[in-house]
């Protein structure tokens, strides 16, 4: 009688091994069971598409310490490009979109005689500590932040923090006023009155600390 072979290979492995090397190869095809939370929450998003930018949900990430929960990933806000790509948390997507509208465009037709098409950014997500006085971790290591430079308008001029903050002219009194507005709908604002730290750039968040470290403008000097 032709006994049945040994389904092991060469070596004959009995019947047991066999058992458990196809469970665990069954196993390990299995895909990773789902997060119990991923990406934007529902009621976010569905804000973000009634407003006027390009935008698509991420999956959460980031790293154990710096994680980042609930993002989208924006390329467009209103009329203004962002010159590349931004993950940042929903809700800091939907107060951007809220202060591109309501005051860097109108400030930029006002002003600067055409609206910005572009805003220059320095990042969004970093895995870092506060570079304030605090220890406590910046809202950048959650996406929670966004550091905006240079708002550039059609015909190409650019209004820039480092050279324009302090001075005293349309750009000048442009930056002010987006600043200014900042103040009104994030939670944190920070620029070059801040610190030597942001001297080339506005910080924007929406952390559970309310500040606005700019120096306000004397009022008298706004356009009408
Ligand atoms: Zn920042």
């Amino acid at each position: 009688m032709q006994g049945a072979k040994p389904l092991g290979g060469a070596r004959g492995a009995p019947w047991p091994a066999l058992a458990v090397a196809l469970l665990l190869a069954a196993c390990a095809a299995e895909p990773p069971p789902p997060s119990p939370y991923v990406g934007a929450p529902a009621p976010c998003l569905e804000r973000l598409r009634l407003l006027n930018m390009d935008f698509e949900p991420v999956p959460d990430g980031g790293s154990k310490s710096c994680p980042i929960v609930g993002a989208v990933k924006v390329t467009r806000v209103g009329q203004a490009q962002l010159d590349k790509p931004a993950v940042m948390t929903c809700a800091l997507a939907e107060q951007l979109s809220e202060w591109e509208g309501v005051f860097v465009q109108p400030a930029a037709k006002r002003i600067l005689g055409g609206p910005v098409t572009t805003m220059h950014h320095y990042g969004t997500y970093a895995c870092r500590r506060s570079t304030g006085k605090s220890s406590r971790m910046s809202e950048h290591a959650r996406a929670n932040a966004i550091d905006i430079g240079i708002f550039e308008t059609a015909s190409g001029e650019k209004a820039s923090v480092t050279k324009d903050w302090n001075g005293h002219d349309a750009k000048a009194e442009f930056l002010k006023q987006v600043g200014q507005g900042a103040c009104t709908l994030f939670a944190g604002v920070l620029g070059p009155d801040s610190d030597a730290n942001h001297r080339d750039h506005f910080h924007f968040d929406m952390g559970p600390w309310p500040f606005c470290q700019l120096n306000m403008i004397d009022p008298r000097t706004i356009r009408k």
